[in-house]
């Protein structure tokens, strides 16, 4: 049986139909949605995923600004930049795009984010409120995972969900969600042993490594549903996942390609919770 492509492209564009209908209605109610990005340095690849999301924001109406810092700006003065944004009205969402210069400490900068203004979901307040399955703001990659697991129809109660990766941002939250839609879930890491006999488990897999093409059909049992996480720039400037694709087509019944699949989705629940915090939800 041919694989199903989740398209992560053509789905975050239907999502952000729906989102353009919540906007006009802030707007109506004299609410701008407004989300503050933080670039500090000239990272290329982050100054072109903060590009993303501006032009993502302004296609649904979404008013927001780049805030660009040197990166010899000290811990100091970046606290007093998200200290004032804190106390600004105006200003629903903030984001600082990660990761920040060695000098300093990214914990540090996501805990000075105010809760209700963290529309990443870092925040150990949110992370603590998504364990304990309270409402509050999913961070933005493993929603976009369960979102897209869900538009598409897939049932993820009762299935055994695999994810390799266990990052803060990717691999934990992703569990996390998993768990509370009631799989039954299993972390792999660099030091599992035998990655393959539990990956070949799977109904679900999640791969979430930084590594192009490593897990291919090998890893799998026939009928697993894929969702390839990575993002990894080639020597010849092409995308590609952590999947090896092709291969695992033989054996998906479902699978996420990149680019166009998980990495549209991320900015897409950005917007979902910039506009959460425009309507006041998280105060
Ligand atoms: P991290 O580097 O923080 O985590 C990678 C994880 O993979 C670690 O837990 C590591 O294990 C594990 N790992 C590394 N090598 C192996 C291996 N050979 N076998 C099994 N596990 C291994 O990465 P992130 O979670 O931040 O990102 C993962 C990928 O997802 C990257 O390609 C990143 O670019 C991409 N990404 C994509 C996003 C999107 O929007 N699509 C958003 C965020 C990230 P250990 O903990 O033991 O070191």
């Amino acid at each position: 049986m041919a694989a199903g492509i989740i398209n992560g492209k053509e789905l975050s564009t239907q999502l952000k139909e729906r989102m353009k209908k919540d906007v006009t209605q802030l707007l109506g109610n004299n609410i701008v949605p407004h989300l503050t990005v933080i670039l500090v340095g000239n990272n290329p690849a982050s100054r072109s995923y903060v590009n993303g999301k501006k032009r993502a924001s302004e296609e649904v109406g979404i008013s927001s600004e780049i805030i660009e810092l040197p990166d010899t700006i000290d811990t100091d003065e970046l606290l007093e930049v998200i200290h004032k944004l804190n106390q600004n009205d105006a200003v629903h969402g903030i984001l600082v795009q990660l990761p920040l210069p060695d000098h300093i400490n990214d914990q540090h900068i996501i805990e000075a984010i105010h809760p209700s203004k963290d529309v990443d979901g870092f925040h150990p307040i949110n992370i603590g409120k998504m364990m304990t399955g309270q409402d509050t703001f999913l961070p933005c990659t493993p929603y976009g995972i369960i979102t897209m697991l869900a538009e598409t129809g897939i049932e993820i109660s009762g299935k055994h969900a695999v994810i390799i990766g266990r990052s803060n941002i990717v691999g934990k939250p992703v569990g996390q969600l998993l768990l509370n839609e009631n799989a039954t879930v299993t972390y792999c890491h660099s030091r599992t042993k035998d990655l393959k006999s539990v990956t070949r488990l799977a109904d679900i897999l999640i791969v979430a490594i930084g590594k192009p093409n490593i897990i291919d059909k090998d890893y799998m049992k026939e009928g697993t549903v894929v969702i390839d996480v990575g993002i990894n720039r080639l020597d010849d400037g092409t995308l590609t996942g952590d999947v090896d694709f092709e291969s695992a087509l033989e054996k998906a019944s479902y699978i996420t390609p990149v680019p166009r699949g998980v990495g549209p989705m991320t900015i897409t629940m950005l917007l979902h919770n910039t506009i959460k915090a425009a309507k006041g939800l998280m105060k």
